[in-house]
């Protein structure tokens, strides 16, 4: 068996293996915790194990040799009493066969099978013992390992580990929540359950010992996020603040219609940020349609009154191109001037724009991620907001562009897929959170239809009708994520496909290998109306604002993910018009694509459906696009620890403000390096 990792040599294959699980402190080995256990403490007479059991039996050898009859195998034949066991092995090594020799004592643990020629094992585990050699004390652990980590050597590392690793009670027993054992008393009783534990409750994660450790983790998330959060509130922002009749009142009185009351909380929370001296560090959730726009407008409009500069970022030049038209709209009466940077603006134009930006002659400045890539040069940027990014690794960068004089850009967030509450406070507990829970008044409610393939020419004549009507229509491709090419192809024939289809009627084709020009002349014959029909990829998945468009079709949508879908279905019911939509798919579905488009058709809430989406796929993907996988809880099941969350929640600033050094060691205990990169 090989040797325990001994700190100081250097790293052999299992021990990089042992750092690549990320095992690299005692305490880091310590809290690697079982996935499962099997019990080896007890020993079943072969007469009374039954078959389809996991039993551990004992037997000596009475014949051992290969057989060669269907597949070459090693078979042994095991004597316990007056009971015999075969057992199989299809791989195995020379050694194998001369240790197990005749009189041989073995103990064997697997699922009892009834074969052919009598009881048999496959591939049971094996042990040479003697008579008195003695049972395990505890039931065995199994970790979560690697192909090139032996189980049994990562349980030789884990148990030193466990020994050696610092386990000092840091937290005041009396805030734990009650009936939770010691950190070590959880451990030990993890590692090494007792003869007699109960397994099932114990691989549910459903116990005392789970429980203390599932709190710990979280208290340590809620610690690290609260430290983030303390971290900034040393950095200064400019204070902002807002005039009686600056140009936020301005725009609100040009506004054809008046604010939501939920807009009107939104803008006066990000209002009162604006005007302390920490910056803001926001995220404005709020369904497709909810109306963020305005909102994004009112705080750029705070923002330039207040004599600062404004950049907005969007993630497509598309989307980008939207905003930019919209806020020029508002803005641009009131004597705002506006720059416009993208990576497809290039030569005198561009140099224009950037000196615009530079000294600062340009106050709000739309763009996409070029703004950040290319080292845009603000005269004074004093408000960031991001909109639709979800990487928030890009929205950190933009702030992080000083202002001027040591200040720090507030930052704005904006996001259509709402984040479940749980998970805002777990994973975003380092952000104010902004929600606009109604849609603005007038919307009629989008019905959604699911619709095998087959089904096609009755939905060409829906097509037919609503443009008779003259309202306009979305026709949705799927990305053939292997091939751009196939995108194209796809589109194309649909474009010819459609332009068939309703006679008389202009159709347009919008796909992500069209220059941006091309793009924005597109969807601006789709905006005005000259186009009835519009069959695009999934670049108009977000942002994009037809009020007139009443249906849309999207084709395979069971290729497409349910944030997705919704989102894209967010482009139609944006107007009085009663709108629709249909998930055209091609059978036979998979489960989760059943449970997708059920989904879609059961609800347009977006905080419901981020809710299914997240039982459909769990936190780990859910978060995906956050890429801080690292981030993500080992432990604790959001679902279902919802008390232990509450209790860490109240626990971590009291404890971050009565014992900062054990709240301090309690993170470094559970996230060790990583917890800078949890910040980011
Ligand atoms: P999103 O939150 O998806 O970005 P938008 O800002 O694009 O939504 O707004 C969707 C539509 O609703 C736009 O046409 C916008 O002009 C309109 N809108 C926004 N606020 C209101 C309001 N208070 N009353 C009426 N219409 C509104
Ligand atoms: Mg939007």
């Amino acid at each position: 068996m090989p040797d325990a990792p001994k700190s100081g040599s250097a790293k052999s294959g299992p021990a990089k293996a042992l750092e690549k699980l990320g095992l690299v402190r005692d305490v880091d080995l310590a809290l690697h915790l079982p996935l499962r256990w099997e019990d080896e403490t007890r020993l079943v007479p072969l007469a009374q194990a039954r078959a389809g059991e996991t039993v551990q039996v004992q037997g000596i050898v009475r014949e051992c040799r290969i057989e060669t009859r269907s597949r070459r195998q090693l078979v042994v034949h095991l004597q316990d009493g007056r009971d015999t066991l075969v057992l199989r092995f299809l791989h195995f090594y020379a050694t194998q066969q001369k240790a197990w020799a005749a009189g041989v004592l073995l103990r064997v643990r697997g699922e009892l099978r009834e074969g052919f020629f009598g009881r048999e094992m496959v591939h049971p585990s094996v042990r040479v013992v003697a008579e008195d050699t003695p049972l395990p004390q505890a039931l065995t652990p199994v970790y979560p390992a690697s192909a090139q980590l032996p189980q049994a050597y990562l349980r030789k590392a884990v148990a030193s580990g466990l020994k050696r690793a610092d386990l000092t009670e840091l937290l005041p027993p009396a805030d734990l929540p009650p009936g939770l054992p010691s950190l070590r008393e959880a451990l030990a009783y993890l590692h090494q359950p007792p003869v007699g534990a109960p397994v099932a409750a114990l691989e549910q994660r459903r116990h005392p010992a789970w429980e203390r450790i599932k709190f710990d983790e979280l208290l340590a998330q809620q610690l690290s996020q609260a430290m983030a959060r303390a971290e900034r509130a040393h950095l200064r922002a400019p204070v902002m603040q807002a005039r009686d009749d600056g140009l936020p009142q301005r725009l609100r009185t040009a506004l054809p219609w008046a604010l939501t009351p939920a807009q009107d909380r939104v803008v006066a929370e990000i209002v009162a940020d604006l005007g302390r001296e920490q910056p803001m560090h926001r995220l404005l959730q709020g369904d497709v349609g909810a109306g963020k726009t305005v909102v994004a407008a009112l705080a750029a409009a705070t923002a330039i009154d207040a004599g600062w500069q404004c950049a907005l970022m969007a993630p497509t030049e598309l989307l980008a191109e939207q905003h930019f038209r919209k806020l020029v709209q508002w803005l641009e009466p009131l004597g705002i001037v506006t720059a416009w940077l993208t990576g497809s603006r290039r030569g005198k134009a561009r140099r224009e724009q950037l000196a615009a930006v530079a000294d600062g002659r340009a106050t709000l400045v739309v763009g996409t991620q070029a703004m950040i890539q290319e080292g845009v040069d603000f005269a004074r940027l004093g408000l960031a907001i991001v909109d639709e990014q979800h990487r928030f690794g890009v929205a950190q960068r933009l702030a992080l562009r000083q202002a001027r004089d040591g200040l720090e850009p507030h930052l704005l967030m904006m996001t259509a897929t709402p984040i479940p509450r749980t998970l805002a406070m777990t994973y975003y507990a380092d952000l104010d959170v902004s929600t606009i829970d109604a849609l603005p008044p007038g919307r009629t409610p989008i019905v959604t239809k699911v619709f095998a393939d087959n089904r096609r020419p009755e939905v060409l004549a829906r097509i037919r009708d609503e443009v008779a009507a003259g309202k306009q229509v979305y026709w949705v491709c799927p990305l053939v994520a292997e091939s751009e090419t196939l995108d194209l192809k796809n589109a194309t024939e649909a474009h010819a496909e459609l332009s068939a289809a309703v006679p008389g009627a202009q159709v347009g084709l919008l796909h992500g290998r069209m220059a941006a020009a091309d793009k924005a002349t597109t969807m601006a014959a789709f905006s005005a109306g000259h186009t009835a029909v519009l069959v695009a990829t999934t670049v108009i998945e977000v942002g994009v604002d037809v009020p007139n468009a009443s249906l849309m079709v999207i084709e395979h949508a069971e290729r497409f993910g349910l944030a997705q879908l919704h989102q894209l279905r967010g482009r139609v019911g944006r107007g009085a018009v009663a709108s629709a939509c249909v998930l055209l798919y091609t059978p036979p579905l998979a489960d989760a694509g059943k449970a997708r488009l059920r989904a879609m058709a059961e609800t347009t809430d977006g905080f419901e459906i981020a809710r299914r989406d997240l039982d459909i796929r769990g936190p780990g993907e859910f978060l995906g696009a956050r890429q801080s996988g690292d981030a993500l809880l080992r432990f604790a099941d959001l679902a279902e620890d919802d008390a232990l969350l509450q209790a860490a929640r109240a626990l971590a600033p009291r404890l971050l403000r009565e014992q900062p050094d054990a709240a301090r060691a309690h993170v470094a205990r559970w996230l060790g390096t990583r917890s800078e990169f949890l910040k980011a």
